[in-house]
């Protein structure tokens, strides 16, 4: 390795900025564009957790089932817009024929590694380079509503435990009260991963850059990548709307839009955005102190240091711009069986993001097959901000050619 290498990185997601870490880190020359503003796709208003409990792919045995029923019931989490694109209907139906027990356990054990080290790299990066970010290590609580959803989720917990070594601590309906002040009594019984944690992620994503840009990482907002120019096998430039940038290497980090570079990077990249909603609420006056998933609504609680921000919903509507009020009413709707006190939505700040989701629910990280000097990182699914360390660490490692410290193969662009 030279360390007088530079690169590209196209797309300052905290994707592309954990990678941008790693790489000026090991002495490379980085550049970063985007084609807005700076850690404004789905990095910005994500509900914060760092969940190194999420083992499980989407790709669970009943999904289709669940996936189907919902599109008949008005609310569901899940929509898929009608849309004439095979793009879309191939991704549908990849998805699909994964959803069986051995290919779930198969994509958690990759799944589990990449969070894993990301949350060990999380903790040494916040502490090394003092990164205010509101980290808190209040744990994640799966909170069921009903003895029903309790009963199935004791299905998933044993799943966790048996065969990844991630157990919960189980909170009886009676105690979940004393222990949560801010939920309902009544409720069935909660899952509280301990180890998990959140940060509040505009926070992060503004101090990391900060903390880049004092490392000398260059960062070009407004600056669209276009055209990768090629000759013999590699990349020898890449064509921005902000003239012609010359690096010895080319990462591509553009989350949900990845798809539209395949021809220009030379490789698959089945990536479809899965649109997500986000409202971000004063504190309610019962501020809740852990942050939580109801698994029975889908819908996230993250209590923020002065917010409280409630996140969901999975639709496949292309690259929809719109935030429906209906979409933002829901997420109310969906915590108010739990939470003692609904947040006001008086002053509420609305987002949406596109998630990048494959249909294996793995990232895909690593070189493109075809272009020496051109590498991916995307597709990080619903999991980008927990997995991003990992992801910029694995990368850099493969760019070095040096042993990675996890095993990168489930994640090769080549698996497609
Ligand atoms: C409601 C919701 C809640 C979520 N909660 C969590 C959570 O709690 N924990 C978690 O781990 N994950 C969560 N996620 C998922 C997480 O937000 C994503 O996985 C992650 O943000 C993806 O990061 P990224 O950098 O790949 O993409 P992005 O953040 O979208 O970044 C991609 C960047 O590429 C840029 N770009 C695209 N095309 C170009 C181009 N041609 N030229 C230049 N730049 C370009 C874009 O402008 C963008 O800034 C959530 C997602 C949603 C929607």
């Amino acid at each position: 390795m030279s360390h007088s290498s530079s690169i590209l990185i196209v797309g300052a997601g905290i994707v592309g900025i954990a990678c941008a870490y790693y790489l000026r880190k090991a002495g490379y020359r980085v550049t970063v564009i985007d084609q807005g503003k700076l850690a404004q796709g789905c990095s910005h208003a994500n509900c914060g957790f760092v969940c190194p409990s999420h083992v499980l792919p989407l790709t669970e045995p009943g999904a289709i089932g669940t996936a189907v029923a919902s599109l008949f019931r008005p609310g569901s989490p899940f929509r898929v817009r009608p849309q004439c694109r095979p793009a879309l209907w191939r991704w549908m139906w990849e998805f699909a024929r994964r959803c069986r027990y051995s290919q779930m356990i198969r994509a958690a054990g990759p799944i589990k590694a990449i969070l894993d080290s990301s949350m060990a790299e999380y903790r040494r990066i916040v502490a090394e380079e003092n990164l205010e970010c509101e980290w808190r290590d209040q744990g994640l609580m799966m909170v069921l509503q009903t003895k029903r959803g309790l009963a199935r989720y004791e299905h998933t917990d044993r799943i966790m435990t048996q065969e990844f070594g991630v157990p919960a601590r189980k909170i009886s309906g009676a105690d979940l009260e004393e222990f949560e002040p801010a939920l309902r009594p009544g409720l069935a019984g909660a899952f509280y991963y301990e180890s998990d944690a959140q940060v509040r992620p505009d926070v992060l994503n503004r101090n990391w850059i900060a903390r880049l840009r004092e490392l000398e990482v260059e960062f070009r907002e407004n600056c669209s990548f276009q055209r990768l120019r090629q000759r013999r096998g590699r990349a020898f430039a890449a064509e921005t709307t902000g003239g012609e940038i010359a690096t010895d290497y080319y990462l591509l980090a553009t989350g949900a839009w990845s798809a539209r570079w395949e021809q220009e990077w030379r490789c698959r990249l089945p990536v479809e955005p899965g649109k997500g909603y986000s409202t971000t609420l004063p504190q309610p006056t019962i501020r809740p102190t852990h942050s939580m998933l109801f698994p029975e609504h889908r819908v996230g609680v993250t209590p923020f240091a002065d917010h409280c921000r409630l996140g969901s919903i999975m639709e496949f509507a292309g690259y929809d711009e719109t935030i429906s009020p209906d979409r933002i009413r829901q997420l109310h709707a969906s915590a108010r069986p739990y939470l003692k006190e609904n947040p006001s939505a008086d002053g509420q700040q609305t987002w949406h993001g596109w998630r990048p989701m494959t249909w294996d629910s793995l990232p895909i990280i690593g070189p493109s097959p075809r272009l020496k000097n051109a590498f991916v990182a995307t597709g990080h699914n619903m999991l980008g901000l927990s997995m991003a360390p990992a992801t910029g660490r694995l990368i850099t490692e493969l760019i070095q050619n040096r042993p990675p410290h996890i095993d990168a193969e489930p994640y090769s662009p080549e698996r497609f």
